[in-house]
């Protein structure tokens, strides 16, 4: 069954082909409007959400299917201690297809392994955010007509922030794209990132503290919340929180036609006096979620009636008891019955990953 865990599960011309569909929906809604019809969308969200949960419904009610939903973990089964997997294997018997966001990192993928129904993540802790890179794809691209040959600021934090690492990586598939980081020294991206998209891939970039340095170069500028909930030390969230606000005065030496993006919730980052500005597009942004969410509920629903097999290679997977996992947010520390897996990633260095959360394995 097809699920779509990170965008790489998609390639480069599927993710076109759901910008393009995207597109024609926002121009042509009546041709959609009856698309799902009979068609049931659970969403199971485990952690607080406005925009992803609402455009997930909003999505699928466009698209005249139904809606079937969990908004919290204390009102479901999770909180009677029921698996990740079970719940996924329950959902299948009632929907025909699940968004789940949740705490633990690699829950969407356990789910995805256990369901017989398409899976989407809809967030998994701070690993990655999928249908959120979507939605920055889209706007990106309705902004400048292009994914290619761009500058691309990323402002705030980095570490934690998971549609930074997940637009990063499908970023990286495209041609052209230079990555200004600009964070504090302690919300730098962390060091995966480096090694395993940035320098992998051979994409140009440059870390930065200094915001409006930077600014003249950018034409997309992607400013991000500093992520409270991820912080162990609450003091160390204080004296970071309003590391970067945006306000019009550090526009003055942007380019005319910068794109400012921004995956929301705001708290104090962007002023709301940019707003009005042409250069604010973190509004239609929103609206781009639930277009591309539109399109990628048609891809996987079509993708299931055509039984396509397995979304990832399980083959290469190795139980190996020298290998362990240390992340405390990944999902194999936390449900006793998942099997450690581990996929060797960078044979020369000899780099193995947790095959649930990728957090490098020690
Ligand atoms: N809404 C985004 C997320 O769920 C960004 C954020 O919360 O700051 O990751």
């Amino acid at each position: 069954m097809r699920s779509l865990i990170d965008t790489v599960d998609f390639s480069i011309e599927e993710l076109d082909d759901l910008i393009r569909v995207a597109c024609d929906i926002a121009d042509h809604p009546e041709k959609y409007a009856h698309a799902c019809d009979g068609k049931i969308l659970a969403t199971l969200f485990f952690e607080p959400s406005t925009r992803t949960r609402l455009s997930f419904e909003a999505a699928m009610l466009s698209l005249g299917g139904n809606v079937i939903s969990v908004s919290s973990a204390g009102a479901s089964s999770a909180a009677k201690g029921e698996s990740v997997a079970d719940t996924a294997k329950t959902v299948s018997c009632y929907a025909d297809i699940m968004a789940m966001r949740h705490p633990l990192e690699g829950a969407a993928l356990v789910a995805a392994h256990a369901a017989s129904i398409p899976v989407i993540n809809a967030g998994d802790g701070g690993h990655c955010h999928p249908t959120q890179t979507l939605a920055d794809l889209y706007t990106i691209y309705r902004e400048k007509g292009r994914l290619n040959n761009l500058t691309v600021g990323f402002c705030g934090d980095l570490k934690y922030g998971r549609t930074v690492h997940s637009l990063i990586n499908a970023l990286s598939r495209y041609t052209g794209i230079k990555v200004v980081l600009i964070s504090p020294e302690e919300l730098r991206l962390p060091e995966y990132m480096f090694a395993e998209v940035l320098d992998k891939k051979g994409m140009t970039y440059e870390e930065t503290t200094d915001l409006v340095a930077a600014m003249p170069e950018l034409d997309i500028l992607y400013m991000t919340r500093v992520q409270r909930e991820r912080f162990a030390d609450q003091e160390q969230y204080q004296r970071l929180k309003d590391s970067y606000i945006l306000t019009l005065d550090k526009l003055d030496t942007a380019k005319a036609d910068l794109a400012i993006l921004h995956p929301l919730p705001r708290v104090n980052e962007i002023s709301v006096a940019i707003d009005n500005d042409p250069r604010a597009c973190y509004f239609k942004q929103v609206l781009g979620g639930k277009l591309m969410r539109m399109a990628l509920i048609l891809k996987l629903l079509e993708d299931a009636k055509n039984d396509y097999q397995s979304f990832r290679v399980v083959d290469g997977l190795i139980h190996k008891d020298t290998k362990t996992c240390r992340n405390g947010r990944c999902i194999c520390q936390v449900e006793q019955e998942i099997e450690h897996l581990f996929v060797q990633t960078d044979a020369e260095n000899d780099v193995w990953r947790c095959y649930w959360c990728e957090t490098q394995a020690e």
